[in-house]
């Protein structure tokens, strides 16, 4: 029989410094989980669904999660009730949180507004934070599922991620297939700025098999350009999460890094990427960290063809150069760190 004390480790997300766009300085960020799932795409249930997204864990985790402490789903008081609890012991680990990320490995405004609704009660009971960070598919993001979560946060500013990951059309709804329609991100888009929510899109470098290195560096700035420009056809959202796409331990894209049809893009790729974000941007894009839960299985390298585990176990010395570089600028987002090491 487990204990609510491993399931409850099993939902903290951690701490980590965060650059706090809205007034320009770092801020201490908390990540707590609810696994929820994701039965965005309409699986019954709302436990169990094809993985539509190949390079995505996050589904498969949280049946994980179920199954283990529960053989199942979760009810949802049982979800508010794992909530209140993770939320305590995230909080007692972090004195000063500013931020706190509740994700829930799906998006946030398709769960059941009951179950939203407590999650929100209970950081305003329990959490004196100034943000909330929550994730959605863009189809969610509209002004019947939005106002009535805005209404319950009150004076709790609201950020919403979206799975953006490509500009290119056919990667984005055909490979991947993330199924977000131009229009539906434009519309989600729309609704956050109307109402003062902070938007922000999540850009993956060489998110598929079969982007070669130039067309993959060039579709992750186009990406960039078009969440956070202000071309008359962008997203015009107020930050990117940039990452490249690392391999998760099951799933599709595991399938094709182990078959030998799919490697992560390598430490220079990234830099190249995030150096014209830095430039062009400047601290509105985010280098997000090379690490998942459970632990992704292949990470950049520029030295080993497979990648390397993201504990960096076997990663030669400069490896661990340039994903200290990559750490600094995490920690400082100063585009003067963004220099390759030697190699
Ligand atoms: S990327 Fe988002 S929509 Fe796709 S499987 Fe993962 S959680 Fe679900």
């Amino acid at each position: 029989m487990s204990s609510d004390l491993e399931r409850i480790q099993a939902l903290q997300g951690g701490t980590r410094r965060w650059y706090y766009i809205s007034e320009e300085r770092f801020v201490t960020a908390t990540t707590v989980f609810i696994p929820f799932g994701c039965p965005d795409w309409g699986a019954p249930g709302g436990v169990r669904k094809p993985q539509l997204c190949p390079f995505c864990n996050l589904p498969d985790a949280a049946i994980d999660y179920q199954r283990k402490f529960y053989g199942g789903p979760i009810p949802l008081k049982e979800h508010v009730r794992l909530f209140r609890l993770t939320l305590q012991a995230a909080l007692e680990s972090a004195p000063g949180t500013h931020t706190l990320n509740i994700f829930n490995a799906g998006s946030f405004l398709y769960m059941p507004f009951e179950l939203q609704e407590e999650v929100v009660r209970a950081v305003r009971e329990m959490a004196d934070v100034r943000r909330l960070v929550i994730e959605s598919r863009a189809n969610f993001i509209n002004p019947e599922r939005v106002d009535p979560l805005l209404e319950f946060l009150e004076t709790v500013a609201l950020t919403i991620r979206v799975g953006v990951e490509t500009k290119e059309h056919h990667l984005r709804t055909k490979v991947l297939p993330k199924g977000q329609s131009v229009e539906q991100l434009v519309a989600a888009g729309a609704c956050m700025r109307q109402r003062g929510v902070t938007s922000g899109g999540y850009v993956l470098l060489k998110p598929a098999p079969g982007l070669n290195c130039h067309e993959a560096i060039a579709e992750a700035k186009a990406t960039i350009e078009w969440v956070v420009g202000s071309e008359n056809d962008s997203l015009g959202m107020d930050e990117a999460y940039f990452c490249a796409a690392c391999v998760p331990p099951k799933g599709r894209l595991f399938e094709a890094w182990q078959a030998g049809t799919f490697q992560p893009a390598t430490l220079s790729m990234v830099l190249e990427v995030i150096r014209f974000a830095a430039e062009r941007f400047g601290r509105r894009v985010h280098l997000l960290p090379f690490t998942d839960v459970p632990p992704f299985v292949a990470i950049p390298s520029n030295q080993v063809a497979q990648a390397i585990p993201e504990d960096l176990t076997g990663a030669p010395g400069s490896d661990l150069a340039f994903h200290a570089v990559f750490e600094k600028y995490r920690q400082t987002m100063d585009k003067a760190v963004l220099v390759a090491p030697a190699e």
